[in-house]
């Protein structure tokens, strides 16, 4: 592996880092870091900084007018969110809304989608899903009046093996399973599920099938709609590069729409048109919208619109590609290394990340020495877990051949 080659290759195929603000590196030869934590914290589009600041004054310039007299008024800021995130995750715009945070709108979405009965109460997750998605289907089955032990069933790979199988992950759909809610893309593994066969799957079965995207939206084409996905939920700010925190998504198939599914309500919830008639009974509408509670944080809102339009521009199936061919570069150089990927080989059962087991010292540590020495940002998962997402829109080929390097010194030869 040479830094010719990787210079060479970033010359013919070079991405879109000039919209990004890189910071710089604490330790090693380069003044930037070579940024590999997109699938944690994505880093701040340039446009971000000067966008939030125009909505900040437009508080100060109009107070309360701003709800209807700022240049991007406030009263409908949340739709200005809709179109670019349905076509991200391709959904309708009436299917789609962005509100909350990730795991409160499982929660909210498990309100109406994990409806049990003694005899259908399972709700199927992976073993190594993101505690968030565990605490939160627990709490749902003891919320019901079930034993969580009972009533979740976890899915583990077979012995010796680091990811699920479609066909494993079929077979354990029964017909006691009320709800599927699985990670599109694994957070440890980062394993892409297959997603219509699983969702046709848990239909067939008789379950209700929802997907948790927080590692997919941004990172992977998704046709939400035409696999006929029940609700699915994503945070902004991994692949999304929306800051900490940010806003997250959520999508109600159009068949949900409208009808008389529970959902828990608040003054966002009703139609826009009647809202300040103030009324003591909601008039929900027939879309997404209708799961929404309260009134949005224009400010949060912000950095996931400046984001979003930049994915809009570009387009999901542009990153995809790019995303695979430096992905497949930085797998080929760890190949060469004495470490193993447990992320799948095959491009099209992964996205953009690469989870390496790492064996003779503590993952943390490592990420620490590639940081401090090498100017690498790297993320461990304790014990032996490290993840590197080399990112479409602001990855280099260089930043990839930089980790390989660093891992080729930093890890002890086994
Ligand atoms: C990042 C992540 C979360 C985080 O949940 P928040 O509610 O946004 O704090 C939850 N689930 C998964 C699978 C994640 O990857």
């Amino acid at each position: 592996m040479s830094e010719a080659e990787a210079l060479e290759l970033d010359a013919g195929d070079p991405g879109h880092r000039e919209l990004f603000d890189v910071p710089p590196a604490q330790g090693g030869d380069y003044p930037e870091v070579a940024y590999f934590a997109g699938n944690s914290l994505g880093l701040r589009p340039r446009a971000t900084r000067t966008e939030l600041l125009e909505d900040l004054d437009a508080w100060a310039a109009l107070g309360v007018e701003g709800h209807l007299d700022a240049a991007r008024p406030w009263l409908p800021y949340h739709e200005l969110l809709t179109g670019p995130a349905a076509r991200l995750v391709g959904a309708l715009p009436s299917e789609t809304v962005v509100m909350n945070s990730l795991t409160v709108n499982l929660h909210l979405l498990m309100v109406s989608f994990y409806r049990p009965t003694r005899s259908r109460h399972r709700i199927v997750i992976e073993d190594s899903a993101f505690p968030s998605d565990s605490y939160a289907v627990r709490s749902q089955a003891r919320f019901h009046g079930y034993d969580a032990e009972d009533a979740i069933i976890r899915l583990r790979p077979r012995p010796g093996e680091d990811c699920l199988r479609t066909a494993d992950v079929v077979e354990q759909l029964g017909g006691d399973v009320a709800l599927v809610l699985l990670g599109g893309v694994n957070y440890l593994t980062g394993e892409l599920m297959d997603i219509p066969t699983i969702t046709a799957a848990g239909h067939a079965a008789g379950a209700v099938v929802g997907w948790d995207l927080a590692h997919a939206a941004g990172n992977v084409p998704l046709s939400l709609h035409d696999w006929d996905v029940d609700f699915a939920a994503w945070c902004s700010y991994k692949y999304l590069n929306s800051g900490p925190g940010a806003l997250a998504g959520a999508f109600v198939h159009e068949r949900h729409l409208g009808g008389d599914v529970p959902r828990f309500e608040g003054w966002w919830s009703t139609e826009a048109a009647t809202r300040f008639e103030m009324r003591p009974e909601s008039r929900p509408p027939v879309s997404a919208d209708a799961w929404q509670v309260s009134n949005p944080p224009i400010f949060s809102m912000s950095p996931v619109r400046t984001s979003l339009e930049i994915f809009d521009k570009i387009g999901i199936g542009v990153l995809r590609e790019r995303s695979v061919r430096l992905t497949s570069y930085l797998a080929g150089l760890l190949s060469a290394l004495p470490l193993r990927v447990i992320t799948p080989s095959d491009p099209a059962r992964r996205g953009a990340q690469l989870s390496l087991r790492i064996e003779g010292l503590k993952a943390g540590e490592l990420a620490s020495r590639l940081r401090f020495e090498y100017g690498v940002i790297a993320d461990a998962r304790e014990p032996d877990v490290l993840r590197l997402a080399p990112v479409p829109l602001y990855s280099t080929y260089h930043d990839c051949w930089r980790a390989a390097t660093a891992l080729a010194e930093a890890v002890p030869a086994s």
